[in-house]
């Protein structure tokens, strides 16, 4: 099972190996790729495809989200940005941003 750090390293190989852009200008090709991939989840989901089709979709849209956090910044750890994250959204209060459904009133 590879951390976020092997899974970037991996990515990275297989961008270089398959030719893809691999420079900090290529970031918004990244994401706008990562917000596709996301579009083709959801389509999957609604059609009522398999769960692994769509879950495999999902991973498309990790792939490029490992890729464009590299570019941004190939310094970053991201198992050390998840944990330190993961511990800021813990310690927030119960369903965190989600004040709108006090106005709603639900
Ligand atoms: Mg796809």
């Amino acid at each position: 099972m590879p951390t976020f750090e092997e899974a970037k390293r991996k990515v990275a190989e297989l961008v270089v190996a398959k030719g893809f852009g691999n420079t900090a200008r290529e970031v918004p090709n990244k994401l706008l790729f990562a917000f596709i991939e996301l579009g083709e989840a959801g389509d999957s989901w609604k059609k009522g495809k398999p769960p692994g089709e769509t879950i495999e979709e999902l991973i498309d849209v990790i792939f490029y989200v490992l890729d464009a956090s590299r570019l941004i910044d190939p310094r970053a750890n991201l198992d050390e940005v998840f944990e330190k994250k993961l511990t800021k959204n813990l310690a927030r209060p119960p369903r965190y941003g989600e004040a709108f459904r006090e106005k709603l009133g639900s």
